[in-house]
């Protein structure tokens, strides 16, 4: 049967279509070389496609000193992590566990913004591969099915895709071997705005109500599995908690929040 498909002219057009594209790709690249995001240099072969060698210091990985529930940053970075930092301790978030692989700022900023209002979809490469680098980010994901933070269908179309998702994507192809898995059961059922001018009451009062479950998907998970939600920032808790709220109403319990990069 799948032998036959690839003779079938569908298959052979899509083939076509591929190599085409891949052909299109390369000449692009030498007519258009890849920039580094930070400095401009033209990157051939960089360890990262965005990022210049000599600009992969602007990169800010968290280390030590900083709140296991919201990343904040509260120490130096060869201090001990805190179970929670004051704020949380105030209002704890939803989930459990929250972690931020770097600082949203220098080359972390700019890899998002590209991804987010560039349509560079590509710019998640680099961003799985930050995330490979960092040594605690496979045992956080280690048996756990990623949820990506859902835009509302609006945005997407306009976007054209959802960068929480390419990240959820690119993080579960990545650490296939520890058994990541991707289920996308939440949508967002209201559209919120932008939340970057608000402060953290208007930002959870915002958000609140924006998300729900979608029942077959949630179906499909068993209650008990570790969940982590994805997105790109995390600045307040607010949208990942809303998140975590909604998925507890459906029965899960066990749910973890992670981010690309932390805004201070
Ligand atoms: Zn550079
Ligand atoms: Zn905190």
């Amino acid at each position: 049967m799948g032998g036959a498909w690839k003779h079938s002219p569908f298959y052979m057009l899509k083939a076509a279509k591929q190599s085409a594209r891949t052909a299109c790709r390369k000449l692009l690249d030498f007519l258009f070389p890849r920039r580094c995001l930070v400095c401009g240099a033209v990157n051939p072969d960089g360890k990262y496609d965005y990022v210049c060698p000599e600009c992969e210091g602007e990169i800010h990985m968290m280390r030590g000193g900083h709140c296991l529930v919201c990343a904040e940053i509260v120490g130096m970075p060869d201090a001990p992590n805190v179970p929670f930092c004051a704020k949380c301790a105030e209002h704890p978030p939803a989930f459990r566990r929250g972690m931020a692989v770097c600082v949203f700022d220098g080359a972390a900023r700019e890899l998002v913004h590209e991804l987010k209002y560039k349509s560079t979809p590509a710019a998640v490469n680099d961003i799985a591969l930050i995330a490979k680098s960092h040594g605690e980010v496979a045992g956080y994901l280690k048996d756990s099915i990623l949820v990506p933070v859902p835009l509302h269908r609006s945005r997407r179309r306009q976007r054209k895709y959802n960068q929480s998702e390419l990240i959820a994507r690119a993080l579960a192809k990545n650490f296939a071997e520890e058994n990541v898995k991707i289920c996308g059961m939440l949508a967002r059922i209201r559209k919120t705005g932008t939340q970057t001018m608000l402060d953290r009451e208007a930002r959870a009062k915002n958000i609140k109500g924006a998300f729900k479950c979608i029942k077959r998907k949630c179906e499909s998970v068993p209650k008990n599995a570790r969940i982590v939600l994805v997105d790109d920032v995390m600045t307040t808790t607010a949208t990942l908690s809303e998140c975590a709220k909604e998925l507890k109403k459906s029965g899960f319990k066990d749910v973890y929040a992670f981010a690309f990069a932390k805004r201070m």
